[in-house]
């Protein structure tokens, strides 16, 4: 009972096994985690890539901002060279000479009015040895406060030159000696002329170098190439950004252009800025950064089949275990995994191979035990039930006979209580081995009780299971069983009783009762014999 009742529970969880869905795959358990870590390592490592490249092409944007800054500074200097040489030549002048020992004012002023008209200056100013001015070719008298030195140097017979910022405009001042060849720490009439550059200017610079220049005085824009509202952006963010003469490049975006902000300082109180524009490297880091998006896209993609090879290589093999397994539960121990590899799947594989084995040996093992008679080896009487049973269905269906002979050894007792148990067990063994080799190998012997047997004889009319009975009866009684002759008569035998279906019953509980009725009869007539059921039994 106990053994049932565990072999129920064992049966219910091994339905609920087979029955078991796989609601997660271990493939998915694999690829999401593992395509969710490359996705951020690609997606970090994209993220560094921008930003070094960002960072790289930032500072070359600033690098040729400031390039083109030095170069437009370079050609205002070469302007100034330029402005330094004229006034040299002027300073030599022999006609500013003469009309200096004449004291021809007039003379100069027409000469320096000419000149003024040839050279395209703002000023042409004389100053006489004591700095006050001789004479003078200008709209405005007003000296920007960073020339005054250059006249001290210019009395000094120095030829020299500066740069400022003014209200309107980049100034190149230049002072030279009249008369320069006239010794160490000359003091005379010195020239000082003024070359203006103004918006005008700065937009053929603008044009040449394809810069936005500004001019800033005292934080103001004085002058500059670009519309106000952007020079004055350009003024707050040097402003804001400026760490005292340190160069510190701005970006400036203004209306879809991108600039970088360079600038320096002119003079003690200006400054002039340039700004780039960026969109060609801008497009060049778009560029960029479009091939690194593509290329993550496609190493992400690369990253999702690789992820889904690995999980079907190490799900498939689980799937067909896992198949294979189902079916063992359920009972087909025909299936067998298929080993084809020597890895862990295929030690599994073996595992579960061997473990099937194992399985549907111990079923077998079990199976044995619960059909057959320990003792004898025949088939128990649970068995012989069921199969009678099974057997009556059959000839039903079939239409055909079947007999069912009860025996019984005689005086048993009496054998046993002369030779011992164990040899009456002996007995019943030989009695079991002379049975199985009396009958055809489709009927069924079985150990009906303690010391009686059942013999199902199948297709096997009343008198063809006579003779069968016969002749048991007669193997058993000339078997030369141990002690035979204390027996009462004289021998070892057996009596038998035979009823058949469908002549004398029509189910297993009649046929069974009938024929255990003969053997009765057999014992009651004289033992050692057999005998057939027949209808008027109960009249004989
Ligand atoms: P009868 O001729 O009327 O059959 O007389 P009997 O002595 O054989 O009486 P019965 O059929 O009642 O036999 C019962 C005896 O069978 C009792 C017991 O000693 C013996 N017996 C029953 N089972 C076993 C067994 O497994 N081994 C042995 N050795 N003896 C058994
Ligand atoms: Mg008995
Ligand atoms: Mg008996």
């Amino acid at each position: 009972m106990v053994g049932q009742r565990m072999s129920e529970k064992t049966l219910k969880k091994i339905v609920a096994f087979s029955e078991t869905n796989m609601s997660v795959s271990v493939g998915i358990k694999i690829l999401v985690p593992f395509f969710v870590v490359m996705l951020i390592v690609v997606a970090s490592l994209s993220y560094f890539v921008i930003n070094k490249i960002s960072e790289k092409i930032e500072q070359m944007e600033v690098r040729r901002a400031v390039a083109v800054l030095n170069s437009t500074i370079q050609s205002v200097e070469e302007e100034r060279e330029t402005l330094v040489t004229y006034a040299s030549l002027l300073g030599d002048s022999v006609e500013i000479e003469q009309a200096l020992k004449n004291g021809d004012k007039r003379k100069l002023y027409e000469i320096l009015v000419d000149s003024k008209q040839v050279s395209r200056q703002q000023k042409i100013i004389i100053f006489d040895r004591n700095g006050q001015i001789l004479v003078q070719v200008a709209n405005s008298p007003k000296i920007h406060e960073d020339a005054a030195p250059l006249i001290k140097k210019g009395l000094a017979g120095i030829t020299t030159s500066t740069l400022a910022v003014s209200e309107n405009g980049l100034e190149i001042y230049a002072i030279t000696p009249v008369h320069s060849s006239s010794g160490v720490n000359y003091r005379g009439p010195v020239l000082l002329l003024d070359r203006h550059i103004g918006e005008k200017e700065l937009d053929i610079i603008k044009k040449r170098e394809g810069v936005e220049i500004t001019l800033i005085l005292d934080r103001t824009v004085v002058a500059s190439t670009l519309e106000p509202a952007l020079a004055f952006q350009v003024l707050r963010d040097i402003t804001v950004s400026s760490q005292g003469n340190k160069l510190v490049p701005t970006r400036i975006v203004w209306n879809d252009m991108d600039y970088i902000n360079v600038w320096r300082t002119i003079g003690s109180r200006g400054l002039i800025s340039i700004m780039v524009p960026n969109d060609d490297l801008i497009a060049i880091k778009q560029g960029i950064s479009m091939d690194i998006v593509r290329t993550t896209l496609l190493a992400m993609l690369l990253v999702f089949l690789c992820a889904t090879l690995i999980a079907k290589v190490l799900v498939r093999p689980l799937q067909t275990m896992m198949r294979i397994t189902k079916a063992i539960t359920q009972g087909d121990f025909t299936q067998k995994i298929e080993v084809i590899t020597r890895d862990e799947f295929g030690e599994l594989g073996n595992g579960i191979n061997f473990m099937a084995e194992r399985i549907k040996e111990r079923l077998d093992q079990a199976e044995h035990l619960a059909t057959v008679d320990g003792l004898t080896g025949l088939y128990n009487h649970r068995f012989f039930q069921q199969r009678i049973a099974q057997e009556i269905q059959r000839a039903e269906r079939t239409g055909s006979a079947l007999s069912l002979i009860i025996l019984d050894i005689d005086y048993f007792k009496h054998y046993n209580d002369n030779l011992g148990h164990p040899a009456g067990d002996k007995v019943l063994q030989v009695i079991a081995k002379l049975l199985a080799g009396s009958i055809r190998s489709v009927d069924i012997a079985a150990r009906y009780g303690g010391e009686e047997f059942a013999v199902i004889l199948v297709n096997t009319g009343a008198l063809d299971a006579y003779d069968v009975g016969e002749r048991i009866r007669l193997a058993v009684e000339g078997y030369p069983f141990v002690g035979r002759e204390g027996q009462p008569n004289g021998k070892v035998t057996v009596s038998l009783g035979i009823a058949s279906y469908p002549d004398n019953a029509s189910n297993k509980d009649d046929l069974i009762k009938l024929a255990d009725d003969a053997l009765y009869k057999a014992k009651y007539i004289s033992k050692n014999k057999v005998v057939l059921y027949y209808a008027d039994f109960e009249d004989c």
